[in-house]
């Protein structure tokens, strides 16, 4: 079966579905925004696995995940690390547990537990279990 890059990396073929974290980006699905820009997006994840779980996303579906993401375009990567550290830092978004102090997770591949092949970062803070890598 023939299959274009593009479309199997989920790159910018206009025919792709969008992805959920699109439709949120394009508010026809709801969530609960603490940050937006021209290049990401973050907002609470739906199911928490900590006291504070954001998800910082980039707006373009065009990376599966953070492998692409750092080999197609690594300003956007930093970008996002710079914006879950912004908001880890702000009460606004980390309330109580805002301070220097995060976790930042990729899930990279389904069978390591990423459901949504639109590259995205949890970031956890609060207690957080130690000695645990999951989100
Ligand atoms: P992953 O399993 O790493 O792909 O992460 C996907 C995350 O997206 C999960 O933690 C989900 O709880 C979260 N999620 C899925 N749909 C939504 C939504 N509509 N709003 C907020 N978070 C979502």
């Amino acid at each position: 079966m023939s299959v274009g890059v593009a479309t199997m990396v989920g790159m910018t073929d206009s025919t792709a579905e969008p992805t959920v974290f699109s439709r949120i980006v394009a508010r026809e699905i709801p969530a609960d925004i603490v940050f937006e820009s021209d290049t990401v997006i973050a907002f609470r994840d739906i199911a928490p696995q900590a006291p504070v779980h954001l998800l910082v996303v980039p707006k373009t579906q065009a990376y599966r995940d953070v492998v692409e993401l750092a080999e197609g375009d690594p300003a956007l990567l930093a970008d996002l690390v710079a914006t879950a550290s912004r908001l880890a830092a702000d009460p606004v978004a980390f309330g109580e547990h805002s301070g220097a102090e995060f976790r930042l997770i990729f899930n990279t591949g389904a069978s390591a537990g990423q459901t949504v092949f639109h590259v995205h970062a949890h970031v956890l803070g609060g207690p957080l279990q130690e000695g645990t890598l999951a989100h």
